[in-house]
């Protein structure tokens, strides 16, 4: 008797089966817009200088050995990453209130934010109509209930606003809303300064429970302050609630796996006992974080002259992703192909949801050998000044 003959063939991630489908094709001129890692006007993968200067020091350092990190990670990589995500002056940094643990990427922080939620807090979780294909699996994996929220709207390509706020004001109260802080994968789609405040508003009204996932803080608008907005906002407006986090894009990390989760609280007190038992969920899941991508970053945090280094570097990042979009709204403009391009130029961060039906997505990828997920998500790090030319004269004609 074969042991697993009861299982049937699990999909492979969307994601990962076009990083794979595009590595196997020997085209020249092949473009990548699957995966969102950052990509040179050469396309070619980069690692942060910052980055490997300090992982020579860590290398030479005579004073770090490989000892269990503690269940939290390191203490001065948790208190760097309250700062970045809070801001210095933030009289919360001292309150103590905030509980913070290194995670595995932005992707542990949110299993370990979740299996938190499913144990000690439970009610439904609000997930924006799209949203990153990974949120919904993590959430069915750790056993909470999803309901959808309106978010984009196919028709202006923009935000809905009042569909999502008329959701969220027949949710249960004590019910948890997912919340894309800045760069909304896969739609490109950000509220308003002004619209954070009515969903602050409607959490209030409601008794509804924020869960931000910030994954791209400096991608949005290019300054790190600015793009988290509604983190600092819905803390100064009172609110208890959790944030996952990632330096995958912004410190080009990716594969060494660092984010944090945040869980800010109402008293000092409550605090402790809040870490007490995230330590719980992390002990049980994988013990402690890995060492190297925890000191990296805590390094570029702590000091003056790393960390702006890190933010000159990833000034360049941002900058080319934004002047991408201008570039590939002017050639579709340029080239007359049909239709409206606007949302392009009005959307932000890594990704742009182009409005292609599967279809001709299909199509770019049969054809053109232009990679990119089903739903029309680009990602805007892929496109080059070399690359923009063919990847236009291909949408021209799949969309004719
Ligand atoms: N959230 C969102 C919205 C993302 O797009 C990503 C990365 N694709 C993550 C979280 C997690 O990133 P990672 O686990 O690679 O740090």
């Amino acid at each position: 008797k074969n042991l697993f003959s009861h299982l049937t063939q699990a999909p492979s991630d969307a994601i990962f089966a076009i990083m794979n489908a595009y590595k196997a094709d020997t085209s020249e001129n092949k473009i990548d817009l699957g995966v969102g890692a950052y990509r040179t006007d050469e396309e070619k993968p980069y690692v942060f200088d910052v980055v490997k200067k300090i992982e020579q020091e860590i290398v030479n350092d005579p004073s770090l050995n490989k000892e269990y990190l503690e269940i939290e990670g390191l203490p001065e990589f948790n208190k760097g990453c309250q700062i970045l995500l809070f801001g210095k002056d933030n009289p919360l940094i001292t309150s103590g209130r905030i509980v913070t643990a290194q995670c595995l990427g932005g992707t542990g922080a949110l299993r370990v934010g979740f299996d938190f939620v499913k144990r000690h807090l439970q009610g439904d979780v609000y997930v924006s109509n799209p949203t990153w294909g990974n949120h919904n699996q993590i959430l069915d994996r750790v056993g909470l209930n999803q309901i959808n929220y309106p978010y984009y709207d196919p028709i202006t390509k923009g935000f809905n606003c009042k569909a999502t706020l008329d959701c969220l004001s027949q949710a249960k109260e004590g019910s948890i809303i997912l919340l894309h802080v800045c760069a909304h994968n896969p739609t490109g789609v950000d509220p308003t300064e002004d619209e954070w405040l009515q969903i602050a508003d409607v959490c209030k009204t409601r008794n509804l429970i924020p869960f931000f996932d910030c994954a791209y803080q400096g991608f949005a608008s290019g300054c790190l302050d600015k793009d988290v907005f509604a983190v600092r906002k819905f803390a100064e407006l009172g609110f208890q609630m959790i944030i996952a986090y990632s330096f995958s894009k912004n410190m080009g990390l990716y594969n060494e796996r660092v984010g944090a989760i945040h869980i800010l609280t109402s008293s000092q007190d409550i605090a402790t006992k809040v870490l007490s038992n995230l330590k719980m969920v992390i002990r049980t899941l994988y013990s402690c974080p890995p060492a190297i991508g925890g000191r990296i970053v805590s390094r570029i945090l702590c000091n003056d002259n790393y960390y702006q280094q890190w933010v000159q570097e990833l000034n360049v990042i941002t900058g080319r992703i934004i002047k991408m979009r201008s570039l590939l709204k002017n050639e579709l403009d340029n080239l007359n192909v049909q239709g409206n391009w606007d949302h392009i130029i009005k959307q932000t961060g890594f990704f742009t949801f182009t409005g292609l039906t599967p279809q001709q997505c299909d199509q770019l990828t049969q054809d053109h050998h232009v990679y990119l997920l089903r739903s029309g998500r680009m990602s805007m790090a892929g496109i080059t000044s070399k690359n923009v030319k063919q990847l236009v004269e291909a949408i021209k004609i799949v969309v004719q």
